[in-house]
């Protein structure tokens, strides 16, 4: 048999089922790619896999959101004492609801989980990262109000992922 590529695995042709973590409880869902606008749930927890707002992300979560699931996935790295990443957040939750399911949104706090502000070099808060495969395509660091935050992202995501 001759060697062959696995067309999957390139950003124009995305997998489908594709692979997704579930916000809440992390286990590995596969929804068809047609359905992913559909309100689809775990199939453990049965908590919405696209919950319309940004979901709290551990250091032991990250990897199965950012790596092992098969859409982009935008990070808030942010502090609780942070006064620009408090000014941000409603504008990040709005975008939430703008980007999915196209994206995924998730807030890291620097602060509980030093690991990953720390794995990503991350200098100064807030700042926003996104994630597809376990490679970050783009990060921008000082917040954003809501149609920032939205263009921005768009503008960063692989042509049909
Ligand atoms: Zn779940």
């Amino acid at each position: 048999m001759l060697p062959t590529a696995d067309l999957r695995d390139t950003p124009m042709n995305p997998p489908d089922p594709l692979q997704l973590a579930c916000p809440r409880c992390n286990a590995l869902n596969r929804v068809p790619a047609a359905r992913v606008a559909e309100r689809p749930v775990c199939g453990r927890c049965r908590s919405l896999l696209f919950p319309g707002e940004p979901f709290a992300l551990s250091t032991a979560a990250f990897d199965a959101h950012a790596q092992r699931s098969d859409l982009p996935l935008l990070v808030d790295f942010w502090a609780p004492w942070c006064g620009p990443c408090r000014a941000m957040a409603p504008a990040y939750a709005q975008a939430a609801a703008l980007l999915e399911p196209r994206v995924r949104l998730a807030k890291v706090d620097t602060e509980a989980e030093p690991a990953l502000g720390a794995r990503f070099v991350i200098r100064s808060i807030p700042t926003l990262a996104l994630f597809l495969h376990g490679r970050e395509l783009a990060r921008q660091a000082g917040a954003m109000p809501l149609q920032g935050i939205v263009e921005w992202a768009r503008r960063q995501l692989p042509p049909s992922a």
